[in-house]
């Protein structure tokens, strides 16, 4: 197939509307792009990225722009949308006299958005993703950042990933074991550097463009095991124990909603609500080595680092915590080197400021520039290190720009 057989626009041509990477993200901030491809089948998507890449031309895979900051002067090449929508389950209730029970085994398409996955999967008992509810953005992206919220990864589902190998032109298949997983990290966000390790630049999108992923799940109506104290407190249960998996939706969805950190739109907010244009948290929570940690003020967070899996796989489990490391709260950082929710660096007037739910979120507040926001998370990562020692690394993808 050849790219003029796909839905496509083009700076260069007149008669066409490329949309702006303002359009496609959701901070709202980013310049133009050069062309701009929507792939409707899995062979359209293939064949986009393989013409960019025969073509030596700068590609960028976006899903829904939630996880971008993209510079003013915009993108001088090919962007490329996975609009696949759905989702092919197979699924095995029955128990055996060993207690081993089958589960739902899901395949679904890149382009799929994530949020509305996980509703159909709490809808269907499918078990595994509810406290990952609310989260922006398509299964595609799922795992390159290994998406975690409320004590839940989306490693904990994942039974393998299903890419398209740029640098060998051939679709690779990574089991579980293969995908490298982390704290918002997977081998697939660790191919996507300037130098991708084998002399080739795969920047800002991964050597392995994921056309589709596998998720294995249990069936049941409780939830995984509950891993994170605040939503813990707001279902009455324990860290550890498990709740019905459509009130931990709920739950997280308040939650959520109350921190500004849902898109704008969802769940009723009034719209235009600025502190949800953001790219979600800014910045990682740092993981420190246990004694580093013990140099922090005795009020700041520690919460445990686990394993990006399960601990068991034939029960209901958390990952297994690794006493050599902490996580601190990276929102807690910022806001004990002075940097309010709502700061601005001019004020209540800035057009890029914290958002005033969450110290975490950069926001626009209508009129930002990608310059504005970039100049903020200077400002606060510097702050954090004056501070602390400790240096933020931010979680979205740079664009054109770094900080
Ligand atoms: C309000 C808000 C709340 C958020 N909360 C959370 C949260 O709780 N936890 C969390 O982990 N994240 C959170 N995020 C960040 C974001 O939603 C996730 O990282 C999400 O997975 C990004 O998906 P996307 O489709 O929007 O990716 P994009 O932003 O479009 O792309 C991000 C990166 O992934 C790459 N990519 C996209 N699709 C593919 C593909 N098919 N193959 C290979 N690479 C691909 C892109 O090239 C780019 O490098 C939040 C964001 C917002 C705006």
């Amino acid at each position: 197939m050849s790219l003029s057989t796909l839905r496509t626009s083009s700076a260069d041509d007149p008669g066409s509307s490329t949309p702006a990477l303002s359009e496609l993200t959701t901070l709202r901030v980013g310049g133009p792009v050069d062309d701009y491809v929507e792939a409707e089948t899995e062979a359209e998507l293939i064949d986009a990225v393989r013409a960019a890449d025969d073509a030596d031309r700068p590609l960028l895979v976006i899903g829904g722009g939630s996880n971008l900051l993209v510079a003013d002067e915009g993108f001088a090449g090919v962007v490329v949308r996975d609009v696949r929508q759905g989702l092919d389950a197979d699924l095995e209730d029955s128990c055996g006299t060993d207690g081993a029970c089958g589960g739902a085994s899901l395949r679904l398409p890149a382009g799929q958005d994530w949020d509305a996955f996980v509703a159909e999967a709490v809808a269907n008992e499918w078990v595994g993703v509810e406290a990952l509810s609310g989260i922006p953005g398509t299964v595609g992206a799922a795992p390159v950042q290994n998406i975690g919220a409320y004590g839940q990864e989306v490693s904990g589902v994942v039974a393998s990933v299903v890419t398209w190998d740029r640098a060998t032109g051939s679709r690779r298949t990574f089991p579980l074991s293969g995908l490298g997983f982390g704290y918002r990290t997977s081998l697939l966000k660790r191919t996507m550097r300037v130098d991708g390790g084998d002399g080739a630049p795969w920047y800002p999108t991964p050597r392995y463009v994921v056309l589709e992923v596998n998720l294995q799940m249990r069936l049941g109506n409780l939830s995984a095991p509950i891993g994170y104290g605040e939503l813990a407190r707001r279902l009455g249960v324990e860290v550890g124990e498990r709740a019905p998996s459509a009130a931990v939706r709920e739950a997280v969805l308040e939650l959520r909603g109350g921190k500004g950190m849902l898109l704008d739109g969802v769940g009723g907010a009034a719209t235009p609500d600025h502190d949800r244009w953001s790219a979600g948290s800014f910045f990682t929570n740092p993981v420190l080595p246990a004694e580093a940690a013990d140099e922090l003020p005795d009020d700041a967070p520690r919460f445990p680092v686990r394993s990006a899996t399960p601990e068991s796989t034939v029960r209901p489990s958390l990952g297994v915590v690794d006493p050599t490391l902490v996580k601190t709260s990276a929102a807690w950082l910022i806001e004990r080197a002075g940097f309010t929710k709502g700061f601005g660096l001019a004020g209540e007037h800035s057009p890029a400021r914290l958002s005033t739910r969450h110290t975490l979120a950069l926001t626009n507040r209508g009129g930002a520039t990608a310059a504005d926001l970039v100049a903020l998370a200077r400002a606060v990562r510097d702050g954090v290190r004056d501070t602390f020692g400790i240096d933020l690394e931010p979680e979205p993808v740079l664009v054109g720009t770094a900080l």
